[in-house]
C-alpha cells in the first residue's frame, strides 16, 4: 500500500527548473582560457538548455545515447551537462589529462555519439579522432583564434557539422520541454582515473544526482546558500566537479567557472567576483598558497575551502584556518557522485584549542546521511570505530556505485557494501580518518606503515614542497619507506633534517630508511600522487639497510 503524497521523481530538470523560476537572475560567471569573461544566469542556462535539447533531438540523438564533453568549466559546458540530461541523453564528461589510449579506449567504450570540446584541446581531439569509432559529430565549445564559431581558412579544427556551440543554438527557438522519465534512469557517466588496468564507468542517476546535490547544500557539507559565491576550482571532468553544478541550482548561489587555473587568476577571480566558497585538490591550493605568499596578497571574501581527492597536508590546513577561513577537508571517490565525508566543526569546536581545531580538521570528516561507513579486518569482520583500529573502508548508500558500466558482475558484496580500496580509522566521534590505498601501505614487519602519514609529517617540514613515501622492498623487514622529497623553490632542506623534523611527528620505526631528492613527483590526472609510476621505478631499488 503506498501512502497519500504525490510521485514527485526526482529528476535532474528539476535542479533547472527550480533555479530557473526561484533564482533566475543569480548569475554564472565564466573565466575562458584567452582570458575574456562572460556572464549569464540560471534563466539563460535554462533557455540554452532548451536549445540544445532540441538540437540534439535535431542531430539524432535519442534517449539513452551518451554525449560526451572534453572540456574545462564553462557555462557552456554546463548547458551542455543539462541540455543532454534534458533530452534524455547520457552525458559523459571525459578527463583531457588522461592518456591518449585511455581517451580512446574511454570514448569507445561509452560509444558516444557527439563531442563537445573546447578550443585548447582541438590538437587532441584531431589526433584521437581517426580511432573513435563512435563519434558522429565534432563541436567546438569556444570561439577559439578566428572569433567565429566557424574555423579560420587554413585553422584546423576537428569538425563536421562546420559549426560551432552557439550557432548550434541559434538555430533554436527554446520552446523545448524535457523528456520525462523514471527517477532512476541514467543521467551521466565517470570514468575512474584507472590507476590500474582500464578505467572504470560509474554510470549516475537522476535520483543519485538529485539526493546527493541536496545533501551538499547543508552547512556541514558545502554550505551553500543564495548568498554564497562558488568557485568550483576542481574541473568538471572530475567526479562532476563534485557535484556542484546541480547543488548550486538548489541553493540558488553564484557560480564563478574558470578555465584557468593559473593562481593569480584564480585569486583575481576571488576578489573580483566576491567568492564566497572554493572546492580543490590539494595540488591547487599548494599553488595558491606559494602564489599568496610570493606576491602578498590574500583570499578576499573566502569563507570556507574544500579541500579532497587526496589527502590535505596538516600544513595547509593550519595556513588557512590562520587566516580564517574554514577548511572543510572532504573525502569520496568517483564510485560515490563523489561526496563520502567532509569535515564541519562540532559543537564543542570553540572549547578547543588552535592545535587541536587542527588535528580535527586533518581527518577527513564524517558522513551525511545517505552514506553508510564501516570499517572491516582482512576477513570481512567490521571493527570498532575506536580511534585505534584499522581497516579497509567500505561505503552503502543511494548515490554508491552498484555495478560498472556494461560490466557483468556488481560491483558491491551480497549486504550492498562497496570496498573502496582505502584503508582508514573511525572515531568515536564518527570522524573518519583515511590512513591509506590498500594498495599504497607500507608493511614492515608485518604492521602497517601509512604512506599519507609520513607524505604530511614530511610536508610540514619548512623547505619541503611536496612529498611521496613509497615500499621498497627489503630482506628482513618486507617492506621499508623510502622518501622522495621536492625542495621547495630555493630551498636547500637536508636529509637529515627532514628526518630530524620527522623525529617528532612519526613512530621512530616509520622513519623512512632513506630521503632522495628529486625534481618533480608524477601525478595522475585528477592531481593525486601517481604511487603506481613511484612503485614501478622503484621496485629494484636497494636500500643501504638492506
Ligand atoms: P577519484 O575517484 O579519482 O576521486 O579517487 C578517489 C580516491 O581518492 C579515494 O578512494 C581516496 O584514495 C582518494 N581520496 C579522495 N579524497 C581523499 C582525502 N581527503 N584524503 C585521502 N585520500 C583521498
Amino acid at each position: 500500500m503506498f501512502g497519500g503524497m504525490q510521485d514527485w521523481p526526482l529528476r535532474i530538470m528539476r535542479l533547472l527548473d527550480y533555479a530557473e523560476r526561484e533564482h533566475g537572475g543569480r548569475e554564472i560567471v565564466s573565466r575562458w582560457a584567452d582570458g575574456s569573461t562572460t556572464r549569464t544566469d540560471w534563466r539563460g542556462v535554462a533557455r540554452d538548455s532548451r536549445r540544445l535539447a532540441a538540437a540534439l533531438e535535431r542531430l539524432g540523438i535519442r534517449r539513452g545515447d551518451r554525449v560526451a564533453t572534453l572540456a574545462m568549466n564553462h557555462s557552456r559546458h554546463l548547458v551542455a551537462w543539462y541540455g543532454t540530461i534534458g533530452m534524455g541523453g547520457i552525458v559523459h564528461t571525459v578527463n583531457p589529462r588522461l592518456f591518449e589510449e585511455q581517451l580512446v579506449y574511454i570514448f569507445n567504450h561509452a560509444e558516444d555519439r557527439i563531442l563537445f570540446y573546447d578550443h585548447v584541446f582541438a590538437p587532441l581531439v584531431a589526433k584521437i579522432r581517426p580511432q573513435l569509432k563512435s563519434v558522429e559529430h565534432f563541436i567546438c565549445f569556444d570561439p577559439g583564434p578566428s572569433g567565429t564559431d566557424a574555423p579560420a581558412e587554413g585553422e584546423s579544427r576537428p569538425g563536421n557539422l562546420g559549426i560551432g556551440f552557439e550557432a548550434l543554438l541559434a538555430a533554436e527557438n527554446g520552446d523545448y520541454r524535457w523528456i520525462e522519465g523514471d527517477e532512476r534512469e541514467p543521467a551521466m557517466l565517470c570514468y575512474t582515473s584507472g590507476t590500474t588496468g582500464n578505467p572504470k564507468g560509474v554510470l549516475y542517476e537522476h535520483r543519485s544526482t538529485v539526493l546527493h546535490a541536496m545533501a551538499e547544500v547543508q552547512p556541514d557539507i558545502f554550505d551553500l546558500s543564495r548568498r554564497a559565491c562558488v568557485l568550483p576550482i576542481v574541473p568538471m571532468f572530475h567526479a562532476a566537479s563534485w557535484g556542484l553544478p546541480f547543488a548550486a541550482p538548489i541553493a540558488g548561489c553564484k557560480i564563478v567557472f574558470t578555465a584557468d587555473y593559473t593562481p593569480s587568476v584564480v585569486c583575481d577571480l576571488l576578489h573580483d567576483e566576491e567568492v564566497t566558497h572554493t572546492a580543490a585538490v590539494p595540488t591547487v591550493w599548494l599553488a595558491m598558497m606559494q602564489y599568496a605568499d610570493a606576491s602578498g596578497r590574500d583570499f578576499g571574501q573566502l569563507r570556507l575551502i574544500t579541500i579532497g581527492g587526496s589527502a590535505a597536508p596538516p600544513a595547509m590546513i593550519e595556513y588557512f584556518m590562520k587566516r580564517g577561513i574554514r577548511v572543510g577537508h572532504a573525502w569520496g571517490m568517483t564510485e560515490m557522485s563523489p561526496i563520502g565525508t567532509v569535515g564541519a566543526p562540532p559543537f564543542d569546536w570553540e572549547d578547543l584549542s588552535f592545535d587541536e581545531q587542527v588535528s580535527l580538521t586533518c581527518r577527513q570528516g564524517r558522513v551525511p546521511f545517505g552514506v553508510e561507513m564501516r570499517i572491516v579486518d582482512d576477513e570481512g569482520h567490521a571493527l570498532p570505530r575506536d580511534g585505534r583500529s584499522s581497516g579497509r573502508l567500505q561505503v552503502r548508500g543511494p548515490w554508491v556505485v552498484e555495478q560498472y558500466y556494461k560490466e557483468e558482475h556488481k560491483a558491491i558484496d551480497a549486504e550492498g557494501w562497496f570496498d573502496t580500496g582505502d584503508v582508514a580509522i573511525l572515531h568515536p566521534d564518527g570522524t573518519m580518518q583515511i590512513t591509506d590505498r590498500s594498495k599504497d601501505v607500507i608493511k614492515s614487519g608485518g604492521e602497517w606503515i601509512s604512506s599519507i602519514e609520513l607524505e604530511n609529517a614530511a610536508m610540514g617540514c619548512p623547505g619541503v614542497a611536496e612529498a611521496a613515501a613509497v615500499a621498497v622492498p627489503h630482506p628482513k623487514w618486507d617492506e621499508r619507506p623510502l622518501l622522495l622529497v621536492v625542495r621547495k623553490e630555493g630551498s636547500t632542506v637536508s636529509a637529515r633534517e627532514i628526518r630530524d623534523h620527522l623525529t617528532g611527528h612519526v613512530a621512530k620505526w616509520w622513519l623512512p630508511d632513506e630521503i632522495i631528492f628529486v625534481e618533480t613527483l608524477p601525478h595522475t590526472a585528477t592531481g593525486k600522487l601517481l604511487k603506481t609510476a613511484l612503485r614501478e621505478q622503484y621496485r629494484d631499488y636497494r636500500l643501504q639497510t638492506a
